[in-house]
């Protein structure tokens, strides 16, 4: 998508602080951290919303979650707690229209959420 910064990264055409990357997904740090740990991970395919996501996304989602499992171990969030947030349009304040799941750790995360 032309307009769309996450793609952007993706293709290489903004840069990133790259964390982790495979065919499907990539993950880099947040540009403005709200915790120690805040690592956004991002399939590659351009899909706007988590109301964009299909059956056949299924496989792609849970990938998300045992990246975010890995990419928490490796920093020690694993023994102190983390949170996996993706936020969905207006109200919850998605700003970038590419989903992209938050990873949140290294500091005690209030709830409810804001
Ligand atoms: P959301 O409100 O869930 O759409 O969150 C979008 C997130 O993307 C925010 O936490 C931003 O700080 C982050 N973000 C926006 N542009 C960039 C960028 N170029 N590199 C890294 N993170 C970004
Ligand atoms: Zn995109």
């Amino acid at each position: 998508m032309e307009n769309c910064v996450f793609c952007k990264i993706i293709k290489g055409d903004i840069k990133s602080d790259k964390v982790y990357e495979d065919d499907d997904l990539v993950a880099f740090n947040d540009i403005g951290p709200q915790a120690p740990t805040h690592v956004l991970i991002v399939p590659k395919r351009h899909i706007p919303t988590i109301q964009d996501i299909d059956e056949g996304d299924r496989a792609l989602i849970g990938k998300i979650y045992l990246v975010a499992k890995q990419l928490a171990k490796e920093r020690g969030l694993d023994r102190t707690g983390y949170r996996v947030v993706a936020n969905c349009l207006k109200d919850a304040g998605q700003a970038v229209f590419h989903i992209h799941f938050h990873l949140l750790g290294g500091r005690k995360l209030g709830w409810p959420p804001g």
